[in-house]
C-alpha cells in the first residue's frame, strides 16, 4: 500500500496560559490518503481546529506541538518556517471560517490571487492572469472580470468564500484543510458551497473540519470524531452514520436532523458541558455526560482500538 499523503502520529498540542498549561490535543494518530475527503468533527474546543493548526505550524505564540507529521513522507512539524512557507502556499492550502480574516480588505481581489501565484511559481504576467481567471471560474464566481476588480467588502459572504477557496486553489494544492468553511453562512449558501466542496473532491484531497457531522455526511469518505483532545472514533464514513460506536458520535448524529424531522420538535441535546482543557477529568473525558459510564470509565483512560473502524470506549454497546 503506497505511503497516506499525511500521517499524523502522536500529535500533542499545549498552551502556557495564566491558568495553567493546556492540553489542547493530546495523542491524536490519523492518516490522509491521497484523494480523501476526512472529516474531522467534534464541539468547540474538542482540539480539531488547533489539530489542523499544528500540523501547518500556524499555532499561537503560547503554543507547542509534539509528535509527528509527515507529509509526503516528510516530517513537517515544527519545520523551519521558510519550508512551511513553501509547503504552505503551494502543496497545502488552508481555508479559514472567516474569508475577511485571510483576505487584505484594502486590495483589490485579482491583485491578491495574482500575489499569491508570483510569490509562489515562476509563471509570467500573462499567464498568472489567465490561471486567475481559470480559477475564479472553477470557483463559479459570477462574472468574475468584474470581480476582479473589487474589493473583498463589495462581494456577498459566499461570494467571499469562494475567492478564498480560489485562492487555496491557485497552485493546485495536494491537500485542502477547510476549517469550518461554512459556519459563517446562511443555510442556502452553506449548501451550495458543500456542493461545490463535492466537486472539488476530483480535483484534490480535503480535510474539512466541522463541528457539525451532517456537513460531512455525502462528502467525506472518512470521519475522525474529537473530543477534549483526543479521537474517540474514526473510520469510513458509511461504518461511522450506520453503526456509530462511541456514545459521544451517537450524540452528536441524533443531533443531525433527519429529513423526516418536525422543526416543531427540539433535536436531542448532548447534556453538560465538556470539560475545561486545564481540568480534564481522570479517566474517559467524556465519562461526566456519558449514559452509559461505569466506575472503570472514571478511573481508566480508554485507548482508540480497532482496524478500520477505531473507538475509544470501555464497553461495546449494542447497536
Ligand atoms: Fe462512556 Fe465509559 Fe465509553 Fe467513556 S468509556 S464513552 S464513559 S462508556
Amino acid at each position: 500500500m503506497t505511503a497516506p499523503l499525511l500521517h499524523c502520529e502522536n500529535l500533542h498540542v499545549r498552551f502556557r496560559t495564566q491558568d495553567g498549561e493546556v492540553l489542547a490535543v493530546n495523542g491524536v494518530d490519523f492518516e490522509v490518503r491521497r484523494g480523501d475527503c476526512v472529516g474531522i468533527v467534534g464541539e468547540s474546543g474538542s482540539g480539531k481546529s488547533q489539530t489542523a493548526m499544528a500540523l501547518l505550524g500556524l499555532l499561537a505564540d503560547n503554543g507547542v506541538s509534539s509528535g509527528s507529521v509527515r507529509f509526503r513522507r516528510k516530517e513537517i512539524l515544527n519545520a523551519p518556517a521558510e519550508q512551511l512557507n513553501r509547503i504552505r502556499g503551494s502543496r497545502v492550502a488552508m481555508i479559514f471560517q472567516d474569508p475577511m480574516s485571510a483576505l487584505t480588505p484594502f486590495m483589490r481581489i485579482g491583485r491578491q490571487l495574482c500575489e499569491v501565484l508570483q510569490e509562489h511559481t515562476a509563471m509570467s504576467r500573462r499567464e498568472i492572469t489567465a490561471r486567475v481567471m481559470e480559477v475564479l471560474e472553477i470557483v463559479q464566481i459570477p462574472e468574475p472580470k468584474r470581480r476582479f476588480e473589487m474589493y473583498p467588502h463589495q462581494l456577498s459572504g459566499g461570494q467571499r468564500q469562494r475567492v478564498m477557496i480560489a485562492q487555496a486553489l491557485l497552485c493546485k494544492p495536494d491537500l485542502l484543510i477547510a476549517d469550518e468553511p461554512t459556519t459563517a453562512l446562511d443555510l442556502t449558501i452553506q449548501a451550495q458551497i458543500l456542493d461545490f466542496f463535492k466537486s472539488l473532491k476530483k480535483r484534490t484531497t480535503i480535510v474539512i473540519i466541522t463541528h457539525d457531522l451532517g456537513v460531512v455526511a455525502g462528502l467525506c469518505n472518512r470521519v475522525v470524531v474529537m473530543y477534549a483532545g483526543r479521537i474517540v472514533e474514526q473510520g469510513p464514513i458509511e461504518e461511522i452514520f450506520m453503526g456509530p460506536q462511541h456514545p459521544y458520535t451517537r450524540a452528536l448524529l441524533a443531533a443531525v436532523p433527519r429529513p423526516d424531522w418536525d422543526p416543531d420538535k427540539p433535536l436531542p441535546m448532548i447534556g453538560g458541558q465538556p470539560p475545561l482543557a486545564t481540568r480534564l477529568p481522570k479517566g474517559c473525558s467524556f465519562a461526566p455526560r456519558c449514559a452509559h459510564a461505569v466506575d472503570r470509565c472514571r478511573q481508566e483512560t480508554p485507548e482508540l482500538r480497532g482496524r478500520q473502524h477505531l473507538k475509544a470506549c470501555h464497553l461495546d454497546l449494542p447497536q
